[in-house]
């Protein structure tokens, strides 16, 4: 379609895929062949890869086997290698295709970042390297998920930060479209493997993916679509097994059906500090948030009780992976706050309801939560955006809540 252009004018089109999709050689052969398919019609390509599989999670299990504590810049060390083999593998198979293809570690593919190992930020992207492959005729493969530091250490970007890989690179390159393969065919009214009848949505706005992301919709992370939508990336979710068209995540526009309600949303990954009687005047707060965010702990939902005999209980909630360094900053603490008791609670998860119709829309919240109670579902704490609502709720009955509020606001396919 783009045979009459120079190589420079052709449209450049940033692929990535995860790690279902490059699990086994079987797999990488089919990709390899999806990007050769591409390429032959005109298209510059620049593909980032994950780690094949399981590889990460079996990386992090190998590393808590043979230590107790994980020091940040070695873990990175650790699981940025599962996306070097994915990259080498990819060019080789490429190269089977006769598409000649070279690979990249995030560091050599000018991805620069902060200090922050295990969920470093990118700052900046150097493309030069990238930019020559492809006026080589070359598909510059990268490795997704890490990056190189102002301290010229390798840093990764947080589970899922191929995403995000991807995007910057589509934003540093000016692509026309950031395609993410995956397992699934697009992003769906429900996580599919929860709710079998859950709808694939066709197109939906930045916000709406933003508030399913950070709510637990692990289709795409959040950073990946933060990114997209400050630089105007067009986003396309879609499956690598079918190659079916995807989901479109695109600037909000009048012609979009706002539905009130579009996905409901879980999220099993965080848990709860409560801590007990800190004396209730100002600079309380203050004090705990800051030394939480001096470790780099993302506190989600607050709640702080109604004042007795002049203290106060605060719970939080926050990352189940975040909670080592949040107890090491109430600890910290424990002298000035006058603490006297901290309790983590690890059962309880969280469900959401996200649309932008709600902003119009009243009575969203009403039919949730009576939903949950109409089938004994007790809700812990409450959080909202203008176009969500989240519960925490026990982890047991965390799949029941999904599907009984995806049928309640009537989300299933019609078939
Ligand atoms: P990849 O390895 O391709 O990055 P992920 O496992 O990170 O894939 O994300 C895809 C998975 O996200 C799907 O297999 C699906 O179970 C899950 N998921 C959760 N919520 C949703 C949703 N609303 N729509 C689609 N997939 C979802
Ligand atoms: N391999 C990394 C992970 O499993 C990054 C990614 O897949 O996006 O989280
Ligand atoms: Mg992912």
């Amino acid at each position: 379609m783009v045979k009459d252009m120079t190589l420079k004018d052709a449209a450049l089109i940033v692929q990535k895929f995860g790690g279902t999709s490059l699990a086994d050689a079987t797999r990488i052969k089919a990709v390899a062949g999806h990007i050769a398919r591409t390429k032959r019609r005109g298209y510059q390509i620049v593909v980032v890869v994950s780690a094949m599989g399981a590889t990460t999670n079996d990386l992090l299990r190998l590393a808590v086997d043979v230590s107790s504590f994980q020091p940040a810049r070695e873990l990175d060390m650790l699981l940025s290698a599962g996306e070097r083999i994915s990259m080498a593998l990819l060019c080789m198979a490429l190269a089977d295709l006769n598409i000649p293809a070279v690979s990249f570690t995030g560091s050599q593919a000018g991805i620069l970042t902060d200090n922050i190992h295990t969920k470093a930020k990118v700052l900046e992207v150097k493309t030069q390297r990238i930019s020559q492959a492809l006026v080589e005729d070359k598909v510059p493969v990268v490795a997704g998920f890490q990056g190189v530091s102002e301290e010229k250490e390798i840093t990764t970007l947080g589970r899922g930060g191929s995403d995000t890989t991807a995007v910057a690179l589509a934003a540093a390159l000016g692509a026309e479209v950031c395609e993410i393969y995956t397992d699934v065919p697009g992003v769906f009214s429900a996580d599919p493997a929860i709710v079998p009848q859950a709808r694939k949505l066709g197109r939906i706005s930045y916000e709406e993916m933003m508030e399913i992301s950070v709510s637990g919709g692990k289709v795409l992370a959040l950073r990946s679509v933060e990114f997209a939508r400050n630089h105007g990336i067009i986003l396309h979710v879609r499956s690598s097994f079918t190659w079916e068209t995807g989901t479109w995540i695109v600037q909000e526009d009048s012609s979009m059906e706002q539905a009130v309600v579009s996905a409901i949303t879980s999220d099993d990954s965080e848990a709860k500090l409560t801590i007990r009687e800190v004396p209730d005047r100002p600079g309380v707060a203050a004090l705990l948030f800051r030394s939480l965010a001096d470790k780099a702990v993302n506190v989600d939902m607050i709640v702080q009780n109604i004042s007795k005999a002049g203290t106060t209980d605060i719970s939080f909630t926050l990352p189940k992976d975040d909670l080592p360094a949040a107890m090491e900053a109430v600890n910290g603490l424990k002298s000035q706050l006058e603490v006297c008791e901290v309790i983590a609670d690890t059962s309880l998860a969280k469900v959401s309801v996200v649309g932008a119709g709600m902003k119009t829309h009243t009575g969203v919240s009403a039919k949730m939560f009576e939903t949950l109670a109409n089938n004994n579902i007790n809700i812990e704490m409450i959080s909202t955006s203008p176009i969500r609502i989240s519960a925490l709720v026990k982890e047991e009955m965390l799949e029941q809540a999904v599907r009984l509020l995806h049928s309640a606001f009537e989300l299933e396919r019609q078939e």
